[in-house]
């Protein structure tokens, strides 16, 4: 595998700031639990997006349900979620005894239709609407607020793929009540896995802390009067995540000239359209994505690339075609079908070279010869 091209793979900064911050905490033994890194990369992330509160936890998904828990989601409760995105959107829902109903996207975005939100809203009353900032793409946000302003509705924004992203200037993730940021592996940065809840609802972040914690109460020996989790981040992934979070900058600078090039290179061929642009939005570029129709199909390209040793993907399978979730409700139409059936994400690691690139678009713009 030593010279596989890959999709999004772990990127440490060049300078060793990650290592600095695991030498540290070895140093203090502060290995595990919390510890200076998990406090300081609470804040550090805070600061760096623009949210008054974070809790660091152990994955985005744990955050995504501990989000839903700090909105009151719970038994039989509505919870409005789009259909094209990851599992790990929809799956807290149901571990809150929630019942998801999964909303279109539409071409313009991507991301949750604005039009399908507002349908879903005349047929159920949801106790809250989540979203996706799909391949760092942001959703959008102005007419998404706006009806869950109308209906009194709790926002949260899963910014798992979108940390750095801009929406009209302000960073995805702090826009909705609450947001979700992952550091899995493949994200634009990582810790090796972990998540960050944020909020400016300090309040709700400290319940968030201590539900993570087991729930906990303040007493000598052990008390607890609610349900608790293992949720918290340790303090060596911390560290790590506030090294790679000194690089951020450059992996989204990296990330849009990979998409830039793709988009030069590709962008004319027949039947090939890049992932949607808008005037409001600074995507991070975390992954490069395309649909094509034609004669050529997203397979052929995905196949032509395999052989020479680099990974691409299909776009995410909708989750209301979904062996598990298909009981549950969907509001739409064929739209997120249709860029599941026509997409491919191209490989859009930032470590790739010049050469790389070079060669991963001879090898799709031959397919058209
Ligand atoms: C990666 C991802 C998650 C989950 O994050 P983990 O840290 O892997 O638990 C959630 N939602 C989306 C859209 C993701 O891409």
């Amino acid at each position: 595998m030593a010279n596989r091209v890959y999709l999004s793979s772990p990127h440490m900064s060049d300078e060793g700031y990650e290592m600095q911050y695991i030498r540290e905490a070895f140093d203090t033994n502060w290995i595990a639990p919390l510890g200076k890194n998990v406090n300081e990369f609470e804040k550090e992330l805070a600061l760096r997006v623009g949210a008054r509160e974070a809790a660091a936890l152990s994955s985005g998904t744990a955050a995504i349900h501990m989000a839903l828990k700090a909105v009151g989601v719970g038994d039989g409760d509505i919870v409005f979620c789009p259909t094209l995105t990851f599992s790990a959107t929809a799956n807290p829902i149901v571990y809150q005894n929630a019942i998801p109903v999964f909303i279109d996207s539409d071409y313009e975005t991507w991301n949750m239709s604005p039009t399908a939100l507002e349908k879903a809203f005349e047929k159920y009353t949801p106790k809250a609407v989540l979203i996706v900032h799909l391949y760092g793409l942001s959703a959008d946000m102005d007419k998404i607020t706006a009806i869950c302003r109308k209906y009194n509705t709790m926002l949260i924004e899963d910014a798992a793929e979108s940390l750095g992203t801009l929406y009209k200037g302000r960073q995805t993730g702090t826009i909705g009540d609450y947001g979700v940021f992952s550091f899995n592996g493949n994200k634009i940065i990582t810790t090796s896995g972990g998540g960050m809840l944020i909020s400016d609802n300090e309040e709700r972040i400290a319940k968030v802390r201590f539900w993570a914690t087991q729930s906990r109460d303040p007493a000598r020996h052990y008390q607890h009067s609610e349900l608790g989790y293992n949720y918290r981040m340790s303090n060596i992934v911390a560290g790590i995540g506030r090294g790679q979070l000194q690089v951020l900058d450059q992996r989204v600078r990296k990330k849009t000239e990979i998409y830039e090039f793709y988009r030069q290179e590709l962008g004319a061929l027949e039947g090939i359209k890049m992932m949607p642009s808008n005037d409001w939005d600074e995507p991070n570029y975390w992954l490069s994505c395309i649909t094509v129709k034609g004669k050529v199909r997203p397979l052929d390209i995905m196949e032509a690339l395999e052989k020479e040793n680099i990974e691409s993907r299909p776009i995410w399978k909708p989750m209301h075609l979904q062996p598990f979730f298909a009981k549950y409700d969907y509001i739409g139409e064929d739209v997120s079908e249709n860029i599941f059936q026509n997409g491919v994400c191209l490989p859009s690691d930032t470590k790739m070279t010049d050469e790389d690139l070079k060669r991963i678009v001879k090898i799709i713009k031959d397919l058209w010869r």
